[in-house]
């Protein structure tokens, strides 16, 4: 899909409508009351059941819910962000969609970066490197501690023979045993083998379904030897520099953390109509999220 064919393709109102209903139901519309499988489109953007005239809404559920812009600029956006290698800042977006409101877009940003993460992904499995970065502070920090101004974040690489397959990444609190392996067991499959440093935080990785091979013994955070996970966690800070300025508040840096996670590791594959379509598909499954919940500004 090209930038014509996409304009071409989404129109009007109604054909982003039925766009996502045949993402939302993949298996074709089924009135929830009766089952019946034929409806139509009422002015009001309802799905009309034919035989029972039960009316069902298909943004209702997903993050589309109670939105006052129409969903063509939904789509636009999408297509914008998907077609940004580097991915966009709220300001950018603004610009490009025209919107008057910086609280808007920005809302919009983070509703989609939540709809990044698909909701039960699957973990990393195979050879695994994890390790731990400081975001957002020139100097490293102390492990085991917290650092003013900084966040720690697990990272975790699949080694495909000396090439990065896919990444995972997670806030922790700090380096301690307890949040190291819970971020582990989040993001990597039991059985895979894990390589660490010899942090003692690691230490029961074993004892825990997993294979761990220490790699080097190291006391700071950034100082050791884990090519993968250290490219990873570079190319994530020149992502964050380049993209946001470096202008992320640790409250809201989840969010980025998700978005580089969904372009990292659809890199090989990237096409800008499959970003798009799998970005909308993931829109319409997950929950509706409340604009209050993210407000906060940039
Ligand atoms: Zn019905």
């Amino acid at each position: 899909m090209d930038v014509i064919e996409f304009e071409r393709q989404f129109s009007t109102e109604e054909a982003c409508l039925q766009y996502l209903a045949q993402l939302r139901w993949p298996e074709g519309y089924r009135c929830p009351r009766c089952q019946h499988r034929k409806a139509w489109l009422t002015k009001r953007s309802l799905f009309h059941c034919a035989a029972c005239g039960y009316e069902t809404s298909v943004i209702a559920g997903t993050i589309f819910q109670d939105t006052r812009k129409p969903l063509q600029l939904w789509f636009q956006a999408i297509w914008h962000i998907v077609g940004q290698k580097n991915g966009v800042s709220a300001k950018g977006l603004q610009r490009v969609l025209g919107f008057t409101r910086y609280e808007t877009i920005w809302i919009w940003l983070h509703k989609l970066r939540i709809a990044m993460v698909r909701p039960g992904r699957e973990r990393l499995s195979g050879t695994v490197e994890v390790d731990e970065t400081y975001i957002g502070g020139e100097r490293p920090g102390k492990r085991g501690r917290g650092a003013a101004g900084k966040a720690l974040v697990l990272i975790a690489v699949e080694d495909k023979g000396k090439q990065i397959g896919r990444i995972r990444l997670r806030r922790i609190l700090d380096a301690s045993a307890t949040n190291l392996i819970m971020a582990v067991k989040e993001s990597v499959e039991p059985g895979s083998l894990v390589r660490t440093d010899g942090w003692g935080g690691y230490g029961q990785i074993s004892q825990e379904g997993f294979g761990h091979a220490i790699v080097r013994k190291s006391a700071d955070v950034g100082e050791n030897l884990l090519p993968l996970v250290n490219r990873g966690a570079s190319l994530l800070k020149r992502w964050l520099l380049g993209t946001h300025q470096g202008a992320v508040r640790p409250s809201h840096l989840d969010y980025y953390l998700d978005e580089f996670t969904f372009r990292f590791n659809r890199r090989k594959s990237y096409s800008r109509g499959k970003l798009f379509f799998r970005l909308l598909q993931q829109a319409v499954c997950i929950s509706p999220v409340p604009g209050s919940g993210i407000r906060g500004g940039n």
